[in-house]
């Protein structure tokens, strides 16, 4: 017989979607670790909408209450502040493991501290390696199925382009974003170690830059910056000669690829991204013409490391999952400068062009 997971997932899945007015079907119990920030607030919204239970886990560093507010007073909605480097007991069927300070400007650990008045080894680091520990542990004491939300940052500057999953990669592990990608890297050695030793059921996702409402403001990512900046009448930061390359996903298209993940067979990796790529010039060229046509481009010297080029190759996924991108740079843009707006300009319309 199946393990009672199986059941409540089997039932869960099928019935999305096919459950005839008036019948309820049973939800799962999901903890989503990180679900205030960004990407996973509108995972918390795919999962309540399909009627799910969902535990966010947060301690806040990057995320915000307001991304997850409209679910207060659901019964099937919960918030919990905490930090997952502490260990953390539940009863759940699910994880989504995205807690991760997941932004350049937080990868000091000396910024880290003076920003949220911590030790300075509670980097991104520590999150990655003992919070994506603790989570594994949970996962492993309840028979949970786990996700680990990772990166194509695990590819460094990469010598194979476009990026393969069987690709190993090409990362200095002792530069200053090392906390990031060795930390990826680690926790995806940390999960298939609990797929392997202890039978956990694993998922990985390695995800490429995701853009879309609710981004942080000012956490440092180009899109945001870019958006922010066109949105001030600031000039738009180039760094480097802006001929270094990106693709860009939009976050709709990177939930529907996790959900996909979570509830299929393959433990993965599988890359999720948009395989549209752009140098970084391109991309402010799509800001101005979004935005506006006259915003200056003012050009900084580049960080250390800085991969030269990423782009995804989806095969995996596209055959796997049936999964790939819908929504391209030019359609999702428009979506979150809707939401930037609102909330730089609040309700005014003083900026808006
Ligand atoms: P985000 O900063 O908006 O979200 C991360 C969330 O984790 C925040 O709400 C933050 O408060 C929380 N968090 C951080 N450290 C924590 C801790 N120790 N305990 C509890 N909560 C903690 O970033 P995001 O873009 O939504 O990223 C989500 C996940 O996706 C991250 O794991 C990130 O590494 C991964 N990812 C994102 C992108 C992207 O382009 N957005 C690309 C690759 C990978
Ligand atoms: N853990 C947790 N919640 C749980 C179970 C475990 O936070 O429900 C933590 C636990 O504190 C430990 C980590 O997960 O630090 C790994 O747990 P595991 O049982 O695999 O390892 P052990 O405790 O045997 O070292
Ligand atoms: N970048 C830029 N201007 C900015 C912020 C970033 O030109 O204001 C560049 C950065 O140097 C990098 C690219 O944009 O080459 C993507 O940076 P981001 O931090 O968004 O993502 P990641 O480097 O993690 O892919």
């Amino acid at each position: 017989t199946l393990p009672a997971y199986h059941h409540r997932v089997a039932a869960a899945v099928h019935s999305v979607g096919k459950v005839p007015l008036g019948i309820k079907r049973k939800g799962l119990r999901i903890v989503v670790t990180g679900g205030a920030g960004f990407v996973g607030s509108h995972l918390v919204d795919r999962l309540i909408a399909r009627g799910d239970s969902v535990i966010v886990v947060d301690n806040f560093f990057t995320g915000r209450k307001e991304n997850v507010m409209h679910h207060f007073g659901n019964p099937r909605f919960e918030l919990i502040r905490h930090d997952v480097v502490e260990p953390l007991l539940l009863e759940v069927d699910q994880i989504y493991h995205l807690a991760c300070p997941a932004s350049p400007v937080h990868y000091n650990p000396k910024d880290l501290a003076i920003v949220v008045g911590i030790g300075v080894l509670n980097c991104a680091y520590k999150t990655n390696v003992v919070g994506t520990l603790n989570m594994l542990g949970l996962a492993k004491r309840v028979g949970a199925r786990f996700l680990l939300t990772s990166t194509s940052e695990v590819y460094g500057d990469p010598l194979q382009h476009p990026q393969k999953e069987t690709y190993w990669g090409n990362v200095n592990p002792i530069g200053v974003r090392s906390c990031y990608d060795e930390g990826k890297r680690t926790a995806e050695t940390l999960t298939m170690d609990y797929h392997r030793g202890a039978g956990v059921e694993v998922r990985i996702a390695r995800i490429f830059n995701t853009y879309g409402p609710r981004m942080c403001l000012d956490d440092g990512r180009v899109v945001s910056n870019f958006v922010a900046q066109a949105l001030r009448k600031e000039p738009l930061t180039v760094y480097g000669d802006g001929k270094q390359t990106r693709s860009f996903q939009y976050v709709s298209d990177l939930v529907e690829g996790l959900i996909r993940l979570m509830e299929g067979e393959h433990v993965g990796p599988f890359n999720l991204g948009n395989p549209g790529e752009f140098t970084m010039l391109e991309l402010a060229k799509v800001v101005q013409e979004t935005i506006d046509p006259d915003a200056r481009i003012e050009y900084r010297p580049n960080t250390e490391d800085d991969p030269h080029k990423r782009k995804p190759d989806i095969s995996r996924a596209k055959e796997l999952l049936g999964w790939e991108p819908k929504v391209d740079l030019h359609k999702g843009l428009p979506l979150m400068v809707s939401d930037f707006r609102l909330r730089i300009f609040g309700d005014h319309k003083e900026g808006a062009t």
